[in-house]
């Protein structure tokens, strides 16, 4: 059952946000999202209990916060079904995900005249580590369009592929549109030719279930924080195959194998891409927070934030002189909009002032701003803890704004 009193409470934040006046709305869940007791427990009774160094300790304690740290691997491994705990490297997050694989996988194979092709949709993350690489190879990055309501335009897409794409690298969620892209045609469509695909799911991987061997993607990232774990740590899903066959992203201390003056050699998965003392409470945080997502179930999740889409698009809709950016068919739990002519800074500063948290700015995709003819959008994003009476807080808040506009 999904009990939403019940959520709410086990966010401190929340809890006690609900209780301030004006009480918090806080819609600025693509962003970051709060973290359930269950999560910040955990690493408090981590610190307070488990503390070690891992992978070296040959005392109990050592060897328990080894434990700790490769069951949140497991966990990781089996929220997107990948076929081995090796194929999960824990990273910083998505943006230092989409860097391994563009320095340690596509730069060895990178040559002039190939191309790179990402959606129009994409945070500057999966943009600038390709349009780095290409530049620093001269390869080109080809950007697949995308229509008024921001969907890509899956015919461009197909004429785009041919015998010069080295990668492809998708969103599967827009953050700034909540487009979900078809990344399942658009995966096969790549694999068909035998081009290597990247799923950026720093987005998805809170709201729906993922499965990487189904949809036979190379690489899956996605980001701790914004599925309820600590901030700093994230995870870059790969193929074996392909890691294996890699170069090491870092080099230092725990991803060797032998070290001497003259040669090294280094260690198998996943610890060759884990150089150095990682993010142990973080993984650990981050096993908790899986934890918490399937407790409630993803389809319950999504169907919430599905609820939550819909009674704001309606809700929001009905505002006169209010534009959504943004109207996918496939679309969930973020909407972006315009107010008039308000800048959406200033809308953001007096929504502050009725206690609504939303994001105001370009959201990380200029040029998907750009290609909208708009400075930036105003954003509310939903999580699991949200509510339609927040919706209709942030409504009314609106009317505010334009009553002093
Ligand atoms: N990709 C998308 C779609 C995002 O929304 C974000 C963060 O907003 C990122 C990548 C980057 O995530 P992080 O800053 O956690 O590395």
């Amino acid at each position: 059952m999904f009990q939403i009193d019940q959520i709410r409470t086990t966010f401190p934040l929340i809890n006690q946000g609900s209780q301030q006046s004006p009480p918090l709305a806080y819609l600025d869940n693509a962003a970051t999202t709060q973290k359930p007791l269950e999560v910040i427990q955990r690493i408090q009774a981590y610190y307070e209990n488990e503390n070690a160094n891992i992978h070296r300790g040959i005392y109990d304690l050592a060897r328990q916060a080894t434990d700790d740290y490769e069951a949140a691997r497991q966990k990781a491994k089996n929220l997107l079904n990948a076929a081995k705990t090796e194929e999960i490297i824990f990273t910083r997050g998505t943006t230092e995900s989409i860097n391994l694989v563009a320095q340690s996988f596509l730069d060895a194979q990178l040559k002039a005249g190939d191309e790179v092709v990402i959606t129009a949709m994409e945070h500057h993350s999966n943009l600038v580590p390709w349009q780095m690489l290409c530049k620093k190879r001269g390869a080109s990055l080809k950007i697949i369009p995308v229509n008024d309501a921001g969907e890509v335009i899956l015919e461009e897409y197909r004429q785009m592929l041919n015998d010069k794409t080295r990668m492809v690298a998708l969103v599967h969620i827009s953050n700034s549109l909540g487009t979900i892209n078809p990344i399942v045609e658009m995966t096969q469509l790549a694999k068909q030719k035998g081009i290597p695909v990247l799923i950026d799911g720093a987005q998805s991987v809170s709201h729906m279930e993922i499965d990487v061997q189904a949809l036979d993607c190379d690489f899956f990232a996605f980001s701790g924080h914004k599925m309820y774990a600590p901030t700093g740590i994230g995870v870059l899903y790969g193929k074996a195959a392909h890691l294996n066959a890699m170069e090491p992203y870092q080099y230092g201390g725990e991803m060797i194998r032998t070290v001497g003056y003259e040669e090294s050699t280094f260690n198998t998965l996943p610890h060759k891409f884990e150089a150095g003392t990682p993010n142990i409470a973080g993984a650990i945080g981050l096993g908790a927070a899986i934890d918490f997502i399937q407790k409630i179930g993803l389809p319950h999740i999504h169907q919430h934030l599905d609820d939550l889409l819909q009674y704001a698009t309606e809700k929001l809709g009905n505002i006169q002189g209010l534009r959504l950016i943004g109207t996918a068919q496939q679309k969930t739990s973020i909407v972006s909009f315009l107010l008039d002519d308000v800048h959406p800074h200033d809308m953001g500063t007096i929504l502050n002032e009725s206690g609504v948290a939303i994001r105001a700015g370009h959201h990380c995709t200029m040029p998907l701003m750009r290609r909208f003819g708009i400075p930036g959008t105003a954003r509310a994003s939903f999580a699991v803890y949200n509510t339609k009476a927040e919706i209709d807080q942030l409504a009314e808040a609106l009317k505010k704004v334009q009553a002093i506009f």
